[in-house]
Protein backbone atom coordinates (compact mmCIF):
# COMPACT_ATOMS: atom_id res chain seq x y z
CA UNK A 1 0.00 0.00 0.00
CA UNK A 2 2.14 2.78 -1.41
CA UNK A 3 0.93 6.50 -0.93
CA UNK A 4 2.00 9.91 -2.17
CA UNK A 5 3.78 12.32 -0.48
CA UNK A 6 1.19 14.49 -1.37
CA UNK A 7 -0.68 12.23 1.01
CA UNK A 8 1.58 12.31 4.02
CA UNK A 9 1.53 15.62 4.42
CA UNK A 10 -1.82 16.04 5.52
CA UNK A 11 -1.82 12.94 7.71
CA UNK A 12 1.41 14.13 9.45
CA UNK A 13 -0.64 17.48 10.38
CA UNK A 14 -4.03 15.89 11.13
CA UNK A 15 -2.54 13.53 12.75
CA UNK A 16 0.43 14.64 14.90
CA UNK A 17 -0.04 18.41 14.15
CA UNK A 18 3.43 18.89 12.25
CA UNK A 19 4.28 21.10 9.22
CA UNK A 20 6.74 19.10 7.90
CA UNK A 21 9.06 16.05 8.01
CA UNK A 22 12.49 16.14 9.57
CA UNK A 23 15.51 14.99 7.75
CA UNK A 24 15.10 11.21 6.82
CA UNK A 25 11.78 10.66 8.16
CA UNK A 26 9.44 10.70 4.92
CA UNK A 27 11.73 8.16 3.26
CA UNK A 28 11.81 5.59 6.06
CA UNK A 29 7.34 6.44 6.42
CA UNK A 30 7.63 5.59 2.21
CA UNK A 31 9.45 2.01 2.91
CA UNK A 32 7.34 1.21 5.86
CA UNK A 33 4.09 1.34 3.84
CA UNK A 34 5.55 -0.18 0.74
CA UNK A 35 6.14 -3.08 3.42
CA UNK A 36 9.12 -3.36 3.57
CA UNK A 37 12.19 -4.52 6.12
CA UNK A 38 14.14 -1.43 7.25
CA UNK A 39 17.20 -0.65 9.48
CA UNK A 40 16.52 3.45 10.37
CA UNK A 41 19.47 4.87 12.21
CA UNK A 42 18.53 8.57 13.27
CA UNK A 43 20.05 10.39 16.13
CA UNK A 44 18.43 10.68 19.33
CA UNK A 45 15.92 13.53 18.90
CA UNK A 46 15.41 13.31 15.19
CA UNK A 47 11.82 11.86 15.69
CA UNK A 48 11.86 7.90 14.92
CA UNK A 49 8.48 7.13 16.55
CA UNK A 50 6.87 9.05 14.09
CA UNK A 51 8.24 7.00 11.66
CA UNK A 52 6.20 3.86 12.67
CA UNK A 53 3.57 5.66 14.57
CA UNK A 54 2.77 7.41 11.11
CA UNK A 55 2.60 4.02 9.09
CA UNK A 56 0.48 2.71 11.75
CA UNK A 57 -1.57 4.93 11.28
CA UNK A 58 -1.98 4.46 7.23
CA UNK A 59 -2.16 1.08 7.10
CA UNK A 60 -4.81 -1.84 8.32
CA UNK A 61 -4.08 -4.05 11.25
CA UNK A 62 -2.23 -3.43 14.05
CA UNK A 63 1.61 -2.01 14.69
CA UNK A 64 3.37 -3.86 17.04
CA UNK A 65 6.28 -2.10 18.61
CA UNK A 66 9.08 -3.95 20.88
CA UNK A 67 10.08 -1.11 23.54
CA UNK A 68 12.75 -2.25 25.84
CA UNK A 69 11.62 0.03 28.79
CA UNK A 70 7.86 -0.24 30.61
CA UNK A 71 8.77 4.00 31.45
CA UNK A 72 9.16 4.20 27.56
CA UNK A 73 6.25 2.40 26.13
CA UNK A 74 4.06 4.29 29.44
CA UNK A 75 5.16 7.85 27.92
CA UNK A 76 4.73 6.91 24.13
CA UNK A 77 1.35 5.65 24.64
CA UNK A 78 0.32 8.72 26.58
CA UNK A 79 1.63 11.14 23.96
CA UNK A 80 -0.28 9.25 21.22
CA UNK A 81 -3.52 9.42 23.40
CA UNK A 82 -3.08 13.20 23.66
CA UNK A 83 -2.92 12.82 20.02
CA UNK A 84 -6.45 11.22 19.90
CA UNK A 85 -4.35 7.75 18.46
CA UNK A 86 -5.64 4.64 19.54
CA UNK A 87 -2.55 2.97 21.26
CA UNK A 88 -1.93 0.28 24.29
CA UNK A 89 0.84 -1.21 25.57
CA UNK A 90 0.84 -4.94 27.76
CA UNK A 91 2.97 -5.32 30.07
CA UNK A 92 3.09 -6.62 33.60
CA UNK A 93 2.20 -3.04 35.48
CA UNK A 94 -1.49 -3.74 34.34
CA UNK A 95 -3.98 -5.87 36.48
CA UNK A 96 -5.95 -8.93 35.43
CA UNK A 97 -8.59 -6.72 34.44
CA UNK A 98 -7.01 -3.64 32.74
CA UNK A 99 -4.96 -6.40 30.54
CA UNK A 100 -7.89 -8.26 29.80
CA UNK A 101 -10.35 -5.24 28.46
CA UNK A 102 -6.79 -4.15 26.28
CA UNK A 103 -7.19 -7.23 24.77
CA UNK A 104 -10.05 -7.41 23.99
CA UNK A 105 -10.33 -3.96 22.47
CA UNK A 106 -7.38 -5.10 20.58
CA UNK A 107 -9.80 -8.22 19.01
CA UNK A 108 -12.21 -6.29 18.06
CA UNK A 109 -9.66 -3.70 15.87
CA UNK A 110 -9.71 -0.84 17.71
CA UNK A 111 -6.00 -0.16 18.37
CA UNK A 112 -3.75 1.09 16.03
CA UNK A 113 -0.58 0.57 17.96
CA UNK A 114 0.30 -1.97 20.50
CA UNK A 115 3.37 -1.80 22.97
CA UNK A 116 5.49 -5.04 24.26
CA UNK A 117 8.31 -5.44 26.04
CA UNK A 118 10.30 -8.51 24.56
CA UNK A 119 9.66 -10.77 27.28
CA UNK A 120 6.08 -10.39 27.18
CA UNK A 121 6.08 -11.42 23.33
CA UNK A 122 8.45 -14.21 23.98
CA UNK A 123 6.29 -15.69 26.94
CA UNK A 124 5.00 -18.56 26.51
CA UNK A 125 1.77 -18.78 24.59
CA UNK A 126 1.25 -15.38 24.17
CA UNK A 127 1.89 -15.66 19.93
CA UNK A 128 0.06 -18.96 19.54
CA UNK A 129 -2.83 -17.77 21.54
CA UNK A 130 -3.18 -14.32 21.47
CA UNK A 131 -0.83 -12.90 18.51
CA UNK A 132 -1.36 -15.54 15.70
CA UNK A 133 -4.98 -15.20 15.93
CA UNK A 134 -4.85 -11.78 15.69
CA UNK A 135 -2.58 -11.35 12.68
CA UNK A 136 -5.23 -13.66 11.32
CA UNK A 137 -8.48 -12.01 12.02
CA UNK A 138 -7.21 -7.97 12.44
CA UNK A 139 -4.10 -8.16 10.97
CA UNK A 140 -0.38 -7.13 11.93
CA UNK A 141 0.84 -4.12 9.30
CA UNK A 142 4.69 -4.61 11.44
CA UNK A 143 6.70 -5.29 14.05
CA UNK A 144 8.52 -2.43 15.26
CA UNK A 145 12.18 -2.84 17.04
CA UNK A 146 12.71 0.47 18.48
CA UNK A 147 15.89 0.64 20.63
CA UNK A 148 17.19 -1.97 17.89
CA UNK A 149 20.80 -2.09 19.23
CA UNK A 150 19.56 -3.67 22.45
CA UNK A 151 20.14 -6.40 20.59
CA UNK A 152 23.57 -6.11 19.53
CA UNK A 153 26.48 -7.03 22.19
CA UNK A 154 28.51 -4.57 20.76
CA UNK A 155 25.69 -1.78 21.79
CA UNK A 156 25.43 -0.02 24.94
CA UNK A 157 22.34 -1.72 26.11
CA UNK A 158 22.16 -5.33 25.46
CA UNK A 159 18.89 -7.58 26.28
CA UNK A 160 19.45 -11.20 26.05
CA UNK A 161 15.89 -11.27 25.18
CA UNK A 162 16.19 -8.75 22.04
CA UNK A 163 18.36 -11.59 20.83
CA UNK A 164 14.78 -13.95 20.99
CA UNK A 165 13.32 -11.71 18.36
CA UNK A 166 14.40 -13.06 15.42
CA UNK A 167 11.65 -16.03 16.29
CA UNK A 168 9.13 -13.27 15.12
CA UNK A 169 10.67 -14.44 11.49
CA UNK A 170 9.70 -17.67 12.03
CA UNK A 171 6.37 -16.64 13.34
CA UNK A 172 4.93 -14.41 10.85
CA UNK A 173 7.06 -14.64 7.54
CA UNK A 174 5.32 -12.30 5.85
CA UNK A 175 4.97 -9.43 8.44
CA UNK A 176 7.48 -6.72 7.76
CA UNK A 177 10.23 -5.69 10.34
CA UNK A 178 10.92 -2.08 10.91
CA UNK A 179 14.18 -2.12 13.38
CA UNK A 180 15.35 2.17 14.76
CA UNK A 181 17.92 2.74 16.62
CA UNK A 182 19.99 5.67 17.31
CA UNK A 183 23.88 3.96 17.64
CA UNK A 184 26.03 4.82 14.76
CA UNK A 185 28.35 2.15 14.46
CA UNK A 186 29.13 -0.37 11.69
CA UNK A 187 29.40 -3.03 13.67
CA UNK A 188 25.60 -2.70 15.63
CA UNK A 189 24.37 -1.82 12.66
CA UNK A 190 25.04 -5.05 10.86
CA UNK A 191 24.83 -7.15 14.07
CA UNK A 192 21.06 -5.47 14.10
CA UNK A 193 20.26 -7.00 10.54
CA UNK A 194 21.82 -10.37 11.29
CA UNK A 195 20.04 -10.62 14.67
CA UNK A 196 16.70 -9.50 13.57
CA UNK A 197 16.83 -11.86 9.94
CA UNK A 198 15.73 -8.59 8.42
CA UNK A 199 15.12 -9.75 4.45
CA UNK A 200 16.60 -7.21 2.19
CA UNK A 201 16.60 -4.11 4.37
CA UNK A 202 16.04 -0.73 3.35
CA UNK A 203 18.97 1.39 5.01
CA UNK A 204 17.98 4.60 7.03
CA UNK A 205 20.80 6.48 8.17
CA UNK A 206 20.22 10.40 8.68
CA UNK A 207 22.41 12.60 10.03
CA UNK A 208 24.52 12.84 13.56
CA UNK A 209 25.04 16.45 12.96
CA UNK A 210 23.25 18.01 16.01
CA UNK A 211 23.75 21.65 14.57
CA UNK A 212 21.54 23.14 17.49
CA UNK A 213 23.94 21.52 20.27
CA UNK A 214 27.23 23.72 21.38
CA UNK A 215 29.97 21.47 22.36
CA UNK A 216 32.86 22.64 24.41
CA UNK A 217 35.23 20.95 26.71
CA UNK A 218 36.49 22.51 29.58
CA UNK A 219 39.56 21.69 31.98
CA UNK A 220 38.72 20.44 35.53
CA UNK A 221 40.17 22.32 38.21
CA UNK A 222 39.72 22.08 42.19
CA UNK A 223 36.91 24.84 41.44
CA UNK A 224 35.16 22.63 38.93
CA UNK A 225 32.24 22.15 41.61
CA UNK A 226 32.01 26.31 41.44
CA UNK A 227 32.21 26.57 37.58
CA UNK A 228 29.38 23.72 37.41
CA UNK A 229 27.50 26.35 39.79
CA UNK A 230 28.02 28.99 37.64
CA UNK A 231 27.24 27.31 34.58
CA UNK A 232 23.50 26.07 36.10
CA UNK A 233 22.85 29.72 37.62
CA UNK A 234 23.89 31.27 33.76
CA UNK A 235 22.09 28.95 32.17
CA UNK A 236 18.94 28.58 34.01
CA UNK A 237 17.07 25.97 31.92
CA UNK A 238 16.70 22.53 32.51
CA UNK A 239 19.83 20.21 32.59
CA UNK A 240 21.66 16.82 33.47
CA UNK A 241 24.79 16.95 35.25
CA UNK A 242 26.50 12.93 34.17
CA UNK A 243 28.50 11.56 36.93
CA UNK A 244 30.44 8.10 36.55
CA UNK A 245 29.44 6.84 39.83
CA UNK A 246 26.62 6.77 41.65
CA UNK A 247 28.45 8.09 45.30
CA UNK A 248 29.66 11.21 42.69
CA UNK A 249 25.92 11.62 41.70
CA UNK A 250 24.74 11.67 45.43
CA UNK A 251 27.23 14.05 46.56
CA UNK A 252 26.96 16.61 43.66
CA UNK A 253 23.38 16.33 44.24
CA UNK A 254 23.26 17.04 47.54
CA UNK A 255 25.98 19.87 47.29
CA UNK A 256 24.17 21.88 44.86
CA UNK A 257 20.83 21.69 47.01
CA UNK A 258 23.18 23.17 49.66
CA UNK A 259 23.82 25.91 46.98
CA UNK A 260 20.22 26.59 46.55
CA UNK A 261 19.63 24.81 43.41
CA UNK A 262 17.10 22.31 42.54
CA UNK A 263 18.71 19.48 41.99
CA UNK A 264 17.55 15.71 42.25
CA UNK A 265 19.50 12.46 41.74
CA UNK A 266 18.96 9.45 39.71
CA UNK A 267 21.07 6.34 39.57
CA UNK A 268 20.69 2.50 39.56
CA UNK A 269 21.52 2.27 43.23
CA UNK A 270 18.16 4.43 43.72
CA UNK A 271 14.69 2.30 44.23
CA UNK A 272 12.76 1.86 41.46
CA UNK A 273 10.27 4.25 43.40
CA UNK A 274 12.21 7.44 43.95
CA UNK A 275 13.95 6.79 40.39
CA UNK A 276 10.30 7.16 39.16
CA UNK A 277 9.50 10.40 41.44
CA UNK A 278 12.92 11.72 40.53
CA UNK A 279 12.25 11.49 36.92
CA UNK A 280 8.88 12.73 36.74
CA UNK A 281 9.75 15.42 39.16
CA UNK A 282 12.60 15.98 36.51
CA UNK A 283 10.24 16.12 33.57
CA UNK A 284 7.64 18.00 35.26
CA UNK A 285 10.07 21.08 35.41
CA UNK A 286 9.41 20.57 39.28
CA UNK A 287 13.40 20.29 39.83
CA UNK A 288 16.19 22.05 37.43
CA UNK A 289 18.93 19.94 37.57
CA UNK A 290 19.42 15.41 37.04
CA UNK A 291 22.57 14.51 38.71
CA UNK A 292 22.90 10.97 37.42
CA UNK A 293 25.09 8.46 35.92
CA UNK A 294 24.42 6.96 32.23
CA UNK A 295 21.52 5.06 34.04
CA UNK A 296 19.55 7.74 33.05
CA UNK A 297 18.97 8.98 29.33
CA UNK A 298 17.40 6.05 27.24
CA UNK A 299 13.82 6.87 26.65
CA UNK A 300 13.50 10.31 28.88
CA UNK A 301 11.58 12.17 26.48
CA UNK A 302 12.56 16.10 27.48
CA UNK A 303 12.41 17.97 24.23
CA UNK A 304 13.56 21.12 26.50
CA UNK A 305 16.90 19.85 28.01
CA UNK A 306 19.17 23.26 27.60
CA UNK A 307 22.26 22.34 28.67
CA UNK A 308 24.02 18.59 29.52
CA UNK A 309 27.03 18.63 31.54
CA UNK A 310 30.02 15.86 31.65
CA UNK A 311 31.52 15.98 35.25
CA UNK A 312 33.54 13.14 34.46
CA UNK A 313 35.25 11.75 31.27
CA UNK A 314 32.87 9.69 29.21
CA UNK A 315 34.02 5.71 28.42
CA UNK A 316 33.43 6.10 24.77
CA UNK A 317 32.84 8.65 22.08
CA UNK A 318 29.25 6.85 21.63
CA UNK A 319 28.37 7.63 25.44
CA UNK A 320 29.05 10.81 25.29
CA UNK A 321 27.55 11.61 21.62
CA UNK A 322 24.50 9.76 23.40
CA UNK A 323 24.26 11.34 26.96
CA UNK A 324 24.95 14.86 25.31
CA UNK A 325 22.18 14.45 22.71
CA UNK A 326 19.55 14.48 25.19
CA UNK A 327 19.81 18.13 25.25
CA UNK A 328 18.18 20.56 22.55
CA UNK A 329 15.41 17.50 21.60
CA UNK A 330 13.25 20.16 20.83
CA UNK A 331 16.03 21.87 17.52
CA UNK A 332 16.52 25.09 20.28
CA UNK A 333 19.76 26.14 21.12
CA UNK A 334 21.39 23.83 23.82
CA UNK A 335 24.83 23.56 24.73
CA UNK A 336 27.07 20.39 25.92
CA UNK A 337 29.63 20.56 28.42
CA UNK A 338 32.68 17.89 28.96
CA UNK A 339 34.83 18.01 32.12
CA UNK A 340 38.56 16.84 31.81
CA UNK A 341 41.49 16.30 33.86
CA UNK A 342 44.65 14.68 33.75
CA UNK A 343 43.22 12.21 36.52
CA UNK A 344 40.20 11.41 34.55
CA UNK A 345 43.20 9.62 32.55
CA UNK A 346 44.93 7.90 35.17
CA UNK A 347 41.04 6.72 36.81
CA UNK A 348 40.01 5.51 33.59
CA UNK A 349 43.35 3.10 33.13
CA UNK A 350 43.36 2.30 36.40
CA UNK A 351 39.82 0.52 35.30
CA UNK A 352 40.44 -1.08 32.08
CA UNK A 353 43.72 -2.57 33.95
CA UNK A 354 41.23 -4.46 36.49
CA UNK A 355 39.02 -6.11 33.76
CA UNK A 356 40.68 -9.09 34.85
CA UNK A 357 38.85 -12.66 34.12
CA UNK A 358 36.82 -13.58 37.36
CA UNK A 359 38.35 -16.83 38.13
CA UNK A 360 41.66 -16.61 37.30
CA UNK A 361 42.71 -13.05 37.45
CA UNK A 362 44.60 -12.94 33.83
CA UNK A 363 43.84 -9.79 32.45
CA UNK A 364 40.87 -9.91 29.66
CA UNK A 365 42.75 -8.69 26.81
CA UNK A 366 40.42 -8.13 24.73
CA UNK A 367 38.37 -6.03 26.37
CA UNK A 368 41.06 -4.16 27.83
CA UNK A 369 42.21 -3.10 24.14
CA UNK A 370 38.56 -2.28 23.26
CA UNK A 371 38.49 -0.23 25.93
CA UNK A 372 41.76 1.71 25.75
CA UNK A 373 40.63 2.05 21.93
CA UNK A 374 37.51 3.82 23.56
CA UNK A 375 39.20 5.42 25.62
CA UNK A 376 41.98 6.56 23.36
CA UNK A 377 38.93 7.95 21.42
CA UNK A 378 37.24 10.18 24.25
CA UNK A 379 40.81 11.74 24.72
CA UNK A 380 41.54 12.63 21.55
CA UNK A 381 37.96 14.56 21.24
CA UNK A 382 38.73 15.88 25.01
CA UNK A 383 42.25 16.97 23.88
CA UNK A 384 41.44 18.18 20.30
CA UNK A 385 41.34 21.68 19.22
CA UNK A 386 39.48 20.61 16.41
CA UNK A 387 35.69 21.59 14.95
CA UNK A 388 34.45 19.11 17.79
CA UNK A 389 31.63 18.51 15.79
CA UNK A 390 34.05 17.35 12.68
CA UNK A 391 35.62 15.30 15.34
CA UNK A 392 32.66 13.58 17.12
CA UNK A 393 31.17 12.86 13.31
CA UNK A 394 34.21 11.60 11.95
CA UNK A 395 34.04 9.06 14.74
CA UNK A 396 30.49 7.63 13.56
CA UNK A 397 32.06 7.92 10.17
CA UNK A 398 30.13 11.40 8.59
CA UNK A 399 32.27 13.63 7.06
CA UNK A 400 31.87 17.35 7.97
CA UNK A 401 33.73 20.20 6.67
CA UNK A 402 34.81 21.49 10.20
CA UNK A 403 34.35 25.16 11.51
CA UNK A 404 31.07 24.13 12.46
CA UNK A 405 30.66 28.06 14.27
CA UNK A 406 29.26 26.18 17.36
CA UNK A 407 32.09 24.63 19.18
CA UNK A 408 34.87 26.30 21.49
CA UNK A 409 37.45 25.36 19.72
CA UNK A 410 35.63 27.32 16.40
CA UNK A 411 34.53 30.20 18.31
CA UNK A 412 37.55 30.40 20.19
CA UNK A 413 40.51 28.50 18.27
CA UNK A 414 43.57 28.27 20.35
CA UNK A 415 46.46 29.47 18.65
CA UNK A 416 49.44 27.33 16.92
CA UNK A 417 52.52 26.76 18.35
CA UNK A 418 55.73 25.62 16.83
CA UNK A 419 56.69 22.61 18.54
CA UNK A 420 59.32 21.18 16.60
CA UNK A 421 62.58 21.32 18.92
CA UNK A 422 59.96 19.42 21.08
CA UNK A 423 59.10 17.21 18.33
CA UNK A 424 62.48 16.40 17.70
CA UNK A 425 63.80 15.52 21.32
CA UNK A 426 60.32 12.82 21.28
CA UNK A 427 61.01 11.06 18.30
CA UNK A 428 64.92 11.04 18.97
CA UNK A 429 63.61 9.15 22.27
CA UNK A 430 61.88 6.81 19.59
CA UNK A 431 64.67 6.81 17.72
CA UNK A 432 66.99 6.18 20.47
CA UNK A 433 65.08 3.23 21.93
CA UNK A 434 64.58 1.85 18.57
CA UNK A 435 68.71 1.42 18.36
CA UNK A 436 68.51 -0.58 21.49
CA UNK A 437 65.46 -2.76 19.88
CA UNK A 438 63.06 -1.54 22.68
CA UNK A 439 59.80 -0.17 22.14
CA UNK A 440 57.38 1.63 24.45
CA UNK A 441 54.27 3.36 25.08
CA UNK A 442 53.98 7.30 25.11
CA UNK A 443 54.22 7.37 29.24
CA UNK A 444 57.29 5.92 29.15
CA UNK A 445 58.75 7.88 26.77
CA UNK A 446 57.79 11.32 28.07
CA UNK A 447 59.25 9.66 31.43
CA UNK A 448 62.59 9.08 29.59
CA UNK A 449 62.21 12.99 28.34
CA UNK A 450 61.19 14.10 32.07
CA UNK A 451 64.15 12.76 33.27
CA UNK A 452 61.82 10.35 36.12
CA UNK A 453 62.89 8.57 38.24
CA UNK A 454 60.89 5.65 38.12
CA UNK A 455 61.86 2.38 39.33
CA UNK A 456 61.17 0.78 35.76
CA UNK A 457 63.27 3.71 34.31
CA UNK A 458 66.35 2.84 36.44
CA UNK A 459 65.80 -0.72 36.65
CA UNK A 460 66.13 -1.32 32.83
CA UNK A 461 69.01 1.65 32.54
CA UNK A 462 66.72 3.55 30.42
CA UNK A 463 68.42 6.64 32.56
CA UNK A 464 71.56 5.91 31.10
CA UNK A 465 70.17 7.09 27.19
CA UNK A 466 71.31 10.64 26.24
CA UNK A 467 67.85 11.71 25.62
CA UNK A 468 66.75 11.12 29.62
CA UNK A 469 65.61 14.47 30.83
CA UNK A 470 66.08 16.37 27.95
CA UNK A 471 62.70 17.54 28.31
CA UNK A 472 62.32 17.78 31.84
CA UNK A 473 61.37 21.84 30.96
CA UNK A 474 58.00 20.43 29.69
CA UNK A 475 54.92 18.90 31.99
CA UNK A 476 53.71 15.72 31.46
CA UNK A 477 50.58 17.12 29.93
CA UNK A 478 52.68 19.36 27.26
CA UNK A 479 54.20 16.05 25.80
CA UNK A 480 50.67 14.17 26.46
CA UNK A 481 49.08 16.75 24.13
CA UNK A 482 52.69 16.42 21.80
CA UNK A 483 52.20 12.49 21.69
CA UNK A 484 48.57 12.93 20.71
CA UNK A 485 49.30 15.35 17.78
CA UNK A 486 52.00 13.69 16.65
CA UNK A 487 50.05 10.70 16.09
CA UNK A 488 46.74 12.58 15.01
CA UNK A 489 49.39 14.24 12.12
CA UNK A 490 50.56 11.12 11.20
CA UNK A 491 54.36 12.05 12.31
CA UNK A 492 54.66 9.51 14.49
CA UNK A 493 52.63 5.74 14.59
CA UNK A 494 51.42 3.96 17.60
CA UNK A 495 51.30 -0.39 17.24
CA UNK A 496 50.11 -2.87 19.88
CA UNK A 497 52.86 -5.27 21.21
CA UNK A 498 50.17 -6.56 23.97
CA UNK A 499 50.04 -2.46 24.73
CA UNK A 500 50.63 0.09 22.67
CA UNK A 501 53.76 1.08 21.72
CA UNK A 502 55.38 3.88 19.58
CA UNK A 503 57.19 3.33 16.46
CA UNK A 504 58.85 6.45 13.67
CA UNK A 505 57.32 6.51 9.96
CA UNK A 506 58.89 8.31 7.02
CA UNK A 507 57.41 11.60 7.99
CA UNK A 508 59.00 11.21 11.21
CA UNK A 509 62.35 11.27 10.02
CA UNK A 510 61.84 14.13 8.09
CA UNK A 511 61.36 15.81 11.40
CA UNK A 512 64.43 14.12 12.69
CA UNK A 513 66.30 15.70 9.86
CA UNK A 514 65.08 19.12 10.15
CA UNK A 515 63.52 18.82 6.90
CA UNK A 516 60.16 19.75 8.55
CA UNK A 517 58.62 21.48 11.30
CA UNK A 518 55.65 20.33 13.91
CA UNK A 519 53.28 23.00 14.63
CA UNK A 520 50.41 22.31 17.36
CA UNK A 521 47.38 24.39 18.73
CA UNK A 522 48.84 25.43 22.67
CA UNK A 523 47.75 22.46 25.20
CA UNK A 524 45.07 23.10 26.78
CA UNK A 525 45.56 24.09 30.51
CA UNK A 526 44.61 20.99 31.89
CA UNK A 527 45.53 21.06 36.03
CA UNK A 528 46.55 17.98 37.98
CA UNK A 529 43.90 16.71 39.92
CA UNK A 530 45.96 14.09 42.03
CA UNK A 531 48.54 16.46 43.38
CA UNK A 532 49.02 17.43 46.52
CA UNK A 533 47.35 20.46 46.74
CA UNK A 534 44.49 21.76 48.49
CA UNK A 535 42.38 21.43 46.01
CA UNK A 536 43.90 18.62 44.20
CA UNK A 537 43.56 16.65 47.15
CA UNK A 538 39.36 17.33 47.34
CA UNK A 539 39.13 16.65 43.69
CA UNK A 540 40.92 13.42 44.07
CA UNK A 541 39.01 12.41 47.25
CA UNK A 542 35.88 13.47 45.46
CA UNK A 543 37.12 9.96 43.25
CA UNK A 544 35.57 9.05 40.02
CA UNK A 545 33.90 5.74 40.97
CA UNK A 546 32.10 4.26 38.08
CA UNK A 547 28.05 2.78 38.72
CA UNK A 548 27.22 -0.18 39.67
CA UNK A 549 29.20 -3.19 40.88
CA UNK A 550 32.66 -0.96 40.12
CA UNK A 551 32.62 0.43 42.95
CA UNK A 552 34.18 -1.99 45.31
CA UNK A 553 37.27 -1.48 42.46
CA UNK A 554 37.64 1.99 43.95
CA UNK A 555 38.02 0.66 47.47
CA UNK A 556 40.83 -1.08 45.73
CA UNK A 557 42.54 2.11 43.79
CA UNK A 558 42.18 3.97 47.41
CA UNK A 559 44.20 0.95 49.30
CA UNK A 560 46.57 0.94 46.53
CA UNK A 561 46.76 4.91 46.67
CA UNK A 562 47.41 4.85 50.24
CA UNK A 563 49.95 1.97 50.07
CA UNK A 564 51.75 4.02 47.39
CA UNK A 565 51.89 7.31 49.35
CA UNK A 566 52.93 5.97 52.48
CA UNK A 567 56.09 3.99 50.63
CA UNK A 568 56.96 7.38 49.31
CA UNK A 569 56.64 8.73 53.01
CA UNK A 570 53.99 11.44 51.46
CA UNK A 571 50.61 11.81 52.92
CA UNK A 572 47.30 9.55 51.27
CA UNK A 573 45.84 12.02 49.26
CA UNK A 574 42.37 9.93 49.67
P1 LIG B 1 13.81 9.63 18.84
O1 LIG B 1 12.99 8.42 19.18
O2 LIG B 1 14.39 9.58 17.48
O3 LIG B 1 14.85 9.94 19.87
P2 LIG B 1 11.33 11.01 19.12
O4 LIG B 1 10.56 10.17 18.19
O5 LIG B 1 11.10 10.79 20.57
O6 LIG B 1 12.87 10.91 18.82
O7 LIG B 1 11.06 12.54 18.73
C1 LIG B 1 11.73 13.59 19.37
C2 LIG B 1 10.89 14.84 19.39
O8 LIG B 1 10.74 15.35 18.08
C3 LIG B 1 9.49 14.59 19.91
O9 LIG B 1 9.18 15.62 20.82
C4 LIG B 1 8.64 14.64 18.66
O10 LIG B 1 7.33 15.07 18.94
C5 LIG B 1 9.38 15.64 17.81
N1 LIG B 1 9.14 15.47 16.35
C6 LIG B 1 9.21 14.31 15.66
N2 LIG B 1 8.96 14.52 14.36
C7 LIG B 1 8.72 15.84 14.22
C8 LIG B 1 8.39 16.69 13.10
N3 LIG B 1 8.27 16.21 11.86
N4 LIG B 1 8.22 18.00 13.33
C9 LIG B 1 8.36 18.50 14.58
N5 LIG B 1 8.65 17.76 15.68
C10 LIG B 1 8.84 16.45 15.50
MG1 LIG C 1 12.82 6.86 20.46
Amino acid sequence: MTRMTDDLLPALKRHFGFDRFRPGQEAVVRDALAGRDLLAIMPTGGGKSLCFQLPALLQEGVMVVVSPLIALMQDQVRLLEDNGIAATFLNSTLGGIEAAQRIQALRRGEIRLLYLAPERLLSPGFVDSFLQPLQETVGISAFTIDEAHCVSEWGHDFRPEYRQLSRLREWFPDVPVLAFTATATQRVREDIARQLALRDPALHVASFNRPNLYYAVKPRSGRAFDELLGHIRYNKGSGIVYCLSRKRVDEIASDLQAEGVSALPYHAGLDAETRRENQDRYIRDDVQVMVATVAFGMGINKPDVRWVVHYDLPKTMEGYYQEAGRAGRDGEPASCILYFGMGDIRTAEFLIAQKVHPQTGDPLEDEQRIARQQLRQVLDYADSSECRRAVQLRYFGEPHPGQCGNCDNCLNPRPLQDWTLEARQMLSAVARLAQRRQRYGASTVIDILRGARTEKLVSSGLDSLSVYGIGSARSQEDWRALARSLLQQGLMEETHDGYPVLLLNAASWEVLKGERSVRMAAPAAVPKAAGRGRAARAAAAAGVEPDSEEDALFDALRALRKKIATAHGVPPYV
